[in-house]
């Protein structure tokens, strides 16, 4: 509690200093008693909190953080939409009444990870990167969630990738390390303050120790939590009695498949969001939920500098949004909206070099980066191993230009210089007359060099470049739309939104 009431008092400290007078002074006192006395008491001092004059507390909040989604990646894939009329106009969240710009630094470094950041924004504590839900000295810390909860409120959590992934994992779990995937798991599961949980599975140490995602399911099943893939199996959860964990229709992947290769059938995250609000109203229509939402692809197609598939996997979370913006079009009085990120991945930039974009140059692309390397092994005659496959045909230097040309857009759409064209045929003389492929790895896939450098190569013809495949330390974004919207602008730091939205939100 008392932990509590001094960062607040740090907070508007922070806010205050530049403008401090009497009144303001007395303003701040208030407030950092009013936050003492109902974290003493969340649900009675909420309830009072309604007596009192001005804006009434918000209570459904919605907050929505995309992976590795710098301004670059939200601008490019807004400049891609506009040139190819292939996406929204405008990204929804940029037109958001409130904007304004967030630090992103962990406490070991001015280029955070998703742990680090991914603490910032769900307990309002910096730490160090891989650390999750702990302070730099590895005590455990709460989350938004835990005190809404602790308020009477409902909480959820849904993302494109495994449910105890370092984002969701900072609204409920507390480990040394990110990676403590089983202790993530089994934390969720014990986590009663989570009422809704949804992703693609549980990631799992199943090498190490041989328990599966399915292994927690079952042990999920055992707590009494209704486990469901796919929305055929949960249809409507308005009034499903106990915790729900909603998965991907597949259940042998831990992750949802990108969007850009999604089929009809398969599970995406505006089908997660959509549970979560039949859920979460159905149960905590009076008394208010907090929703945290994932876009937590767009940081692997940052890793893996996929222009194509980070600008589709923005505008499949500005999707989610929108269904988020249709429950606030019935609620717009109690609803608050926060979309944000944790960090930027890839080091995007727009422009590559000249004055010049060419979104348009992306559109022949249909699958991401890692879907044209397995039609690409199909081509090269290999399994998913690389090893040759029974029968192999070798592929000439113009099969795989023309296999280029038809996924890439390379010599179709796009030219291609001497220089690069000369590369490719060093790379094809590699892999495929002295039978040493080249293999690129990025964080969470691997690629034929053929292939990886095709992308790169098209993505800055089409003016998008990447610097490499890390995360970034540059500032992000904070959209806010809904009640007590104008509250947020003055929060600088990832550190600062919850605090912010416990004030607001009076609990
Ligand atoms: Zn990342």
């Amino acid at each position: 509690m008392f932990v509590i009431a001094a960062v607040a008092a740090d907070f508007f400290d922070n806010q205050s200093h530049k403008s401090m007078n009497n009144s303001k002074t007395l303003l701040r006192l208030t407030l950092v008693s009013i936050l003492s006395v109902l974290v003493l008491l969340p649900a009675e001092a909420r309830k009072k909190a309604k007596t009192v004059e001005g804006p009434q507390p918000p209570k459904y909040i919605f907050y929505m953080i995309g992976d590795g989604m710098g301004f670059n990646e939200v601008y490019g894939a807004q400049n891609y939409n506009q040139v190819t009329g292939d996406g929204p106009e405008y990204i929804n969240f940029t037109q958001f009444p409130v904007r304004t710009v967030i630090t992103t630094f962990s406490a070991s470094t001015l280029v955070t990870d998703s742990a680090a950041a991914g603490t910032a924004l769900a307990t309002g504590v910096k730490t160090y990167n891989n650390g999750l839900g702990v302070d730099p000295d590895h005590k455990p810390v709460n989350s938004v969630c835990y005190y809404a909860h602790q308020a009477g409120m409902g909480a959820g959590v849904a993302t494109t990738v495994g449910v105890n992934h370092a984002t969701p994992a900072a609204f409920f779990g507390h480990a040394d390390h990110r990676n403590e995937y089983d202790k993530l798991a089994t934390q969720l599961i014990e986590a009663d303050f989570i009422d809704f949980a949804a992703g693609g599975g549980f990631l799992n140490e199943v090498r190490k120790t041989g328990r599966d995602s399915k292994y927690f399911e079952d042990k999920s099943k055992e707590a009494g939590i209704g486990v469901f893939h796919g929305k055929e199996q949960w249809g409507n959860l308005s009034n499903y009695n106990g915790r729900v964990f909603c998965f991907n229709v597949d259940p042998a992947r831990t992750e949802l498949k990108y969007a850009m290769d999604q089929k009809p059938g398969d599970t995406n995250l505006s089908d997660f969001v959509k549970a979560g609000i039949d859920y979460l109203y159905g149960h905590f229509a009076e008394k208010g939920f907090v929703f945290m939402v994932e876009g937590g692809k767009i940081d692997g197609a940052g890793h893996g500098d996929d222009a194509a598939c980070n600008i589709k996997e923005t505008n499949d979370f500005a999707a989610a949004i929108d269904v988020v913006l249709a429950f606030y079009d019935k609620h717009p009085d109690e609803t608050l909206i926060l979309v944000t990120a944790d960090h930027e991945t890839g080091g995007l930039q727009l422009g590559a070099g000249q004055y010049e974009m060419h979104p348009e140059l992306l559109k022949v692309r249909k699958l991401s980066e890692d879907e044209i390397n397995r039609e690409f092994r199909i081509l090269a005659g290999v399994g998913a191993d690389r090893r040759p496959l029974p029968g192999r045909k070798v592929p000439t230097y113009e099969q795989v230009k023309e296999f280029l040309g038809q996924y890439i857009g390379l010599w179709k759409t796009i030219e291609v210089d001497e220089d690069q064209e000369a590369a490719f045929r060093e790379m094809y003389h590699n892999a495929f007359e002295l039978d040493e492929e080249e293999i690129v790895e990025s964080l969470y896939s691997t690629s034929n060099r053929i292939v990886s450098d095709a992308i790169m190569y098209a993505d800055k013809k089409a003016g998008y470049q990447w610097s490499h495949g890390s995360h970034t330390g540059s500032p992000l974004g904070l959209y806010i739309k809904g009640a007590v919207a104008t509250e947020f602008n003055v929060v600088t730091d990832n550190s600062l939104i919850v605090p912010t939205i416990r004030k607001v939100a009076k609990f």
